[in-house]
């Protein structure tokens, strides 16, 4: 059987990820019918369309994609792309494994980072509701829905059950936004009660951010609001080697949509140096979502190889190697 999945390789560095994650998914002998879309700043001006049609159609079909980062302009400009694409198909949950990966030199080398973050994905401060209200005063809208909240939870505390994790750890600021948060975190508690056999424990974010790089050892599932959920998303891959490692998920009831945790990457796009590693392990998560767990298996294992080996690895881990050279290197190691 063939697996129909959307491929959206995205702009700057997303075409060169996009790339090598493709040739290692097709490398584990998986057989899949790539369905190439286009998703870019060039092609949203071309079109005038937010979100091209021909994107979601064609993720309407295949149910699965596999996609690279696409850049928004910043104070300006059309609105993300990659914001409309996961309200447009309620990918509700964004899902980010963060753990050490030997081989790679970090500031905590001697710390074992092992923990999930989920993400709500839809909603809070990303609503994208701003107005200038009278020149100079603007506002934002934090939009946090009991809906939307009890079903983040309820993804969360089913991985943590489901996996045999131990803690979840609620992220918030109900000290000062006590009506949003609030309502964020007694979802959270409602969920949690379901649950008595896991820990469940709530942090301020501020302190969440300083006790994640005093003891992120102590870290197991990270349960937030969507902005919360972002910012603490990069934080903790610093903890583990940077962007180029840590992959993502978006899921929603119908459909799934694996892409890194990092963007564009403007500053080093075009130069074939980029780390694939992150899309690289997008695409293992994507293939134990189409059950292909051999598969998923052989390609985490040669990432691990080549990162314990530590010959082909790319700049942002210490290594010479370009994007291309590494992977070959994880083609290699796949036997
Ligand atoms: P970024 O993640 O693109 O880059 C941050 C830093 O990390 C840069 O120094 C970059 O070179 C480095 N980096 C990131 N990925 C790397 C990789 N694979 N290999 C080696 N180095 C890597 O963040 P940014 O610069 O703040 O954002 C750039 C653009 O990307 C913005 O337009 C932003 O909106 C967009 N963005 C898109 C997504 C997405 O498509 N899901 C996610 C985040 C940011």
């Amino acid at each position: 059987m063939s697996h129909p999945i959307t491929l959206i390789p995205g702009d700057g560095i997303g075409p060169e990820v996009a790339a090598a994650a493709r040739r290692v998914v097709d490398a584990t002998g998986v057989r899949v019918d790539w369905e190439v879309t286009e998703l870019s700043t060039e092609v949203i001006l071309k079109t005038g369309q937010a979100l091209p049609e021909s994107v979601v159609e064609s993720l309407e079909r295949t149910r699965v994609g596999l996609k690279g980062p696409v850049t928004t302009p910043i104070g300006g400009g059309f609105s993300s792309v990659n914001v409309a694409l996961r309200k447009r198909l309620d990918l509700y949950a964004n899902v980010r494994p963060v753990h050490s990966l030997a081989g790679v030199a970090t500031r905590f080398q001697d710390v074992k980072i092992d923990l999930v973050i989920f993400r709500e994905n839809t909603e809070d401060l990303y609503s994208g509701l701003e107005q200038e209200v009278v020149k100079d005063v603007v506002t934002g809208l934090k939009v946090i829905t009991r809906t939307a909240s009890i079903r983040i939870a309820e993804y969360a505390f089913k991985f943590t059950d489901s996996v045999g994790r131990k803690k979840v750890t609620a992220v918030h600021k109900a000290n000062i936004m006590k009506l949003a948060d609030g309502l964020f975190l007694r979802c959270c508690r409602e969920v949690a009660a379901r649950y008595p056999h896991i820990e469940y424990k709530e942090l301020i974010v501020d302190n969440a951010s300083m006790q994640l790089v005093m003891r992120p050892e102590t870290f197991d599932v990270l349960l937030m609001p969507n902005l919360y959920g972002d910012i603490i998303s990069d934080l903790c891959a610093g903890l583990v080697g940077g962007l180029g490692i840590v992959p993502g998920a978006n899921m929603g009831e119908n459909h799934a949509v694996f892409e890194a945790v990092h963007g564009s990457a403007p500053d080093i796009a075009g130069k074939g140096i980029a780390n694939p590693t992150a899309m690289m392990l997008s695409s293992v998560l994507m293939l134990m979502h189409l059950k292909e767990m051999d598969a998923a298996r052989r390609l985490q294992s040669a990432v691990e190889k080549v990162y314990a080996a530590g010959k082909h690895l790319t700049a942002d881990v210490g290594g010479n190697a370009s994007t291309n050279q590494f992977t070959d290197a994880v083609i290699a190691a796949m036997g």
